[in-house]
């Protein structure tokens, strides 16, 4: 048997004569952007975050990018005002913060979960007097915890806001205003057929700032009161995104379906030891975006797999603070980000995927000698 990473052409298939028929819809419409597609997936998107406003954009990256820049706006932040972020995550969190001028302070994540720690104690520990906002990132699909971070964000005066790329269709019991960033790249949950990103947001101001942003900082055509971005969710990936936003649910019940099955069968490498497995949590509020198994010895668990034709990825090989982007970090020390960076492999996981599949890989996991 060979277990692909993550199929997406066997994904996108299995929508049928659905996807096509979108796009044909779009191509003979004669309107290709920012028209009835994009207002349609924006209202719905909207309706399925539980958010008053949708604001489709290019890509998960400028959705972080627009929110900060339009913040910064909104809020009179200068340049070089610093923003927190986990360093476990992909690359882009960081970047949008760099991108609108600001400055990206790296913090570390918990031991059981990989996401952003949320302990008063240690936020407080990496505020400054310059630190106007948090990026708690839903990494591998799962919410960070939201009623701490949100209240400590409120008594210090920062905002938050919530790299939800990984994340879609993930619930919380946290009832505040949110703000969040999506990506629609074909790999997401919700993914595209190429780029696609979104802001959802209850903050009327924040939603039509982001909008202008994206449309080259203009307000009234022809007048642009901002340097903005050209940064714009199109009316054929609007259209797929509908389609596929219809059996997002029944995919992330699958996912987490299959996450239980892996959990049940598989036990620790680390059972006893300092650093466990990461938890199963089968609440909603984890959609397995991705699958992250933690192994002692990385490099040979992910060859035996490879052996049997079972393909793994590694979510991600460096933390931000170690990137030579951001080489002026390279003295930070962040135990638990440098940890999973060392220890994570990704197994196969997705909607798509057999119970066949799964029990090969889970038999070969059995079978691999650390
Ligand atoms: C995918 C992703 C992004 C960036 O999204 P793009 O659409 O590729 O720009 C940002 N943050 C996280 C955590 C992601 O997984």
């Amino acid at each position: 048997m060979n277990v692909k990473f993550l199929d997406l052409q066997a994904i996108n298939q299995s929508f049928g004569k659905e996807l096509t028929d979108a796009s044909n819809g779009v191509i003979n419409s004669g309107w290709y952007l920012r028209s009835s597609q994009t207002e349609a997936f924006e209202a719905e998107w909207g309706t399925y975050c539980n958010a008053k406003y949708a604001v489709g954009v290019g890509n998960g990256l400028d959705a972080l990018r627009l929110v900060l820049m339009s913040w910064k706006i909104m809020y009179g932040w200068k340049d070089g005002d610093e923003v927190i972020v986990p360093s476990n995550t992909f690359i882009a969190t960081a970047l949008a913060v760099s991108q609108a001028g600001l400055k990206p302070t790296f913090c570390d994540v918990n031991q059981e979960d990989a996401l952003i720690c949320a302990d008063e104690n240690y936020l407080k520990s990496v505020i400054t007097p310059n630190t106007r906002c948090i990026i708690p990132v839903h990494l591998y699909g799962k919410v960070a915890n939201l009623n701490k971070l949100y209240e400590f964000a409120k008594n210090q005066g920062i905002q938050i806001l919530e790299d939800a790329c990984q994340s879609h269709g993930a619930k919380t019991d946290y009832k505040g205003n949110r703000t969040c960033a999506y990506s629609f790249y074909p790999g997401k949950n919700l993914g595209a057929l190429g780029d696609g990103g979104c802001v959802t947001t209850d903050d009327k101001e924040l939603a039509t700032l982001v909008r202008n942003l994206a449309n080259y900082g203009q307000t009234i055509k022809y007048l642009h009161d901002y340097q903005g971005l050209n940064s714009r969710l199109d009316e054929i990936q609007a259209a797929i995104l509908r389609v596929k936003l219809r059996r997002l649910d029944a995919d992330n019940q699958r996912r987490i379906n299959i996450a239980k099955y892996y959990y049940s069968e598989i036990s620790s490498e680390f059972a006893g030891k300092e650093n466990n497995q990461l938890k199963f949590v089968a609440d909603g509020s984890h959609v397995y975006h991705i699958f992250p198994y933690i192994c002692e010895n990385r490099l040979n668990t992910q060859q035996f797999l490879k052996e049997n034709r079972i393909e793994t990825q590694i979510h991600y090989p460096v933390p931000c603070h170690k990137q030579k982007a951001y080489h002026s970090y390279k003295d930070v020390k962040l135990k638990n980000a440098e940890f999973f960076a060392e220890h994570e492999l990704s197994l196969p996981i997705s909607p798509v995927m057999t119970d066949e599949a799964v029990e090969y890989v889970i038999r070969n996991l059995k079978n691999v000698n650390n």
